[in-house]
């Protein structure tokens, strides 16, 4: 077995107990992101870390005690961070230097973590690959001929990498669930409201939720500590106070877990192994499992991609370079906005707008929008009523391991096809954790494999209590890419 460096927990104790400096951790993980440089994970390094890291000395050497003391993060890049380059993986926004940092940023700064750069991503958040971002696309660490998932691939692999021993992504229809999957570490989305997303860059407003990527339980639970929580610059904000903490295997004992039936079938044979290998553990372990139709889950796929979509275009408006990031100028103003979308957007964003805008077009807008709400509904219905059984629900992440970079781009429907297992999660606002529970060998190589944990809205809890379960009974493999474990 690989050693397992050393996570969030362990690194805040060091530099609490002053066995380390927040400076020391930042010099060393700027030397493993140097050594990562192939993987692409990132988009930007943070000027002012080595200010924040002196920071935080100080704050420790004034008496403060701080959770996350000089843990070196990396957060995707449509979050907020002042001074930093916000670019969403996108030409439009290549050279926007956001003036204000977003909530999750401001709470990692008070907790007394350290930004170290920005992770790439596909391009405004689209796709499931992180092959469509304007900075090339970020490999994966167990194979480099595979995607790592996407949207938020490079937060992945930053702590796939370890580069980081956390980072933070977004998700909005699986952009956090499926990178963690593809990578072989946990990763979160909150129930929508938990994380405030001021500063966050909007894609689907209706959708989004900015979650943490770990490789512990416990790293989870100190991150959701810090970063949920009301906040009142962000409308759909709930008051729900953070309450986490691992779980231990006693907590498994009587909890009731509904496999939902639509995600069995049409999964590798290694993830349907990895599903009933996770299954029997959780039962000799004292759960009880049964099996739990979520039959409108079948039509979540279109009914996402008709949501989103129409969000996303009215969502990116806005960049016509007239206020934010680059401009392509032309004698008239509609015509320079024209060229700016034309030259700035990458093909992906500018289909999702034109699917989006078609979505809500007089005379389509009740056949395609109107019926994909009437869908969400049913969906959310659907989930209240098996956790009318359970406590909570699973799923893979997604039907197969990490697919070859370039399998999919030519062909949006097979990318759109890759989310079956995430988006409705989404469109019913529930939490749910992808947790790293074994791996399938494809033509030689060992690729991670995801199982999808759902929970009611606001139990995000349970889902890393669990976690912490899962660890406890070693239901959960935890490693570090090969080469990246020193
Ligand atoms: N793959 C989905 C999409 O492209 C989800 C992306 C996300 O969660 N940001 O819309």
């Amino acid at each position: 077995m690989p050693d397992v460096p050393p996570t969030a927990t362990d690194l805040a104790q060091a530099v609490q107990a002053r066995e380390t400096t927040p400076q020391a951790l930042l010099g060393a993980a700027r030397a493993r992101v140097e050594a990562a440089r192939a993987l692409n994970a990132l988009i930007s390094l943070n000027d002012r870390a080595d200010e924040q890291a002196a920071r935080v000395q100080a704050r420790l050497d004034a008496g403060e005690s701080l959770p996350l003391a000089g843990v070196p993060i990396i957060l995707k890049d449509n979050i907020n961070v002042t001074g930093t380059r916000t670019t969403c993986g996108s030409r439009i926004l290549a050279n926007y230097v956001s003036p204000y940092d977003a909530a999750v940023t401001e709470r990692l700064h008070q907790a007394g973590a350290v930004i170290l750069g920005k992770a790439n991503m596909d391009e405004f958040a689209m796709g499931s690959s992180t092959e469509s971002s304007a900075s090339g696309p970020t490999l994966n660490p167990w194979d480099p001929a595979r995607v790592p998932g996407g949207s938020s691939g490079g937060s992945a692999v930053a702590v796939a990498a370890n580069l980081t021993p956390v980072s933070l992504g977004s998700d909005t229809g699986g952009s956090v669930r499926q990178p963690a999957a593809f990578t072989g570490i946990y990763g979160l989305k909150p129930t929508y409201g938990r994380v405030s997303r001021y500063g966050l860059v909007a894609y689907a407003s209706s959708l989004d939720q900015i979650g943490p990527f770990a490789r512990s339980a416990a790293d989870l639970a100190l991150l959701m500590n810090v970063i949920a929580g009301h906040d009142p610059r962000d409308a759909t904000s709930l008051d729900a106070p953070p309450a986490f903490h691992a779980g231990t295997p006693d907590d498994l004992r009587g909890l009731r877990v509904g496999v939902i039936r639509e995600s069995l079938g049409g999964n590798t044979p290694g993830v349907e192994a990895v599903l009933q290998t996770t299954l029997d553990a959780l039962r000799a372990a004292g759960a009880s499992i049964s099996e739990v139709g979520v039959p409108s889950v079948r039509h979540a796929i279109a009914a996402y991609y008709l949501i989103a979509t129409p969000e996303a275009s009215s969502n990116l408006a806005r960049y016509d370079g007239m206020v934010y990031g680059e401009r392509v100028p032309a004698p008239d103003v509609a015509h320079s906005m024209t060229l700016t979308r034309e030259h700035g957007f990458g093909r992906e964003v500018q289909r999702r707008i034109m699917l989006g805008t078609y979505a809500l077009s007089s005379g389509y807008y009740d056949a395609y929008y109107s019926k994909a709400m009437k869908v969400r509904r049913l969906i959310a219905q659907d989930f209240a009523r098996a956790f009318a059984d359970v406590d909570v629900l699973v799923t893979p992440t997604s039907p197969f391991p990490a697919f070859r970079r370039g399998e999919k781009t030519s062909d949006p429907l097979a990318m759109y096809a890759a989310d079956v297992d995430t988006v409705a999660v989404n469109l019913a606002g529930l939490p749910a954790l992808s947790v790293p529970a074994g791996f399938e060998t494809v033509d030689g190589m060992r690729l991670p494999i995801g199982i999808q944990f759902i929970a009611p809205a606001l139990q995000d809890e349970r889902l890393v209590n669990l976690a912490g379960g899962l660890e406890g009974i070693g239901a959960v493999r935890v490693e570090v890419a090969p080469g990246y474990d020193a």
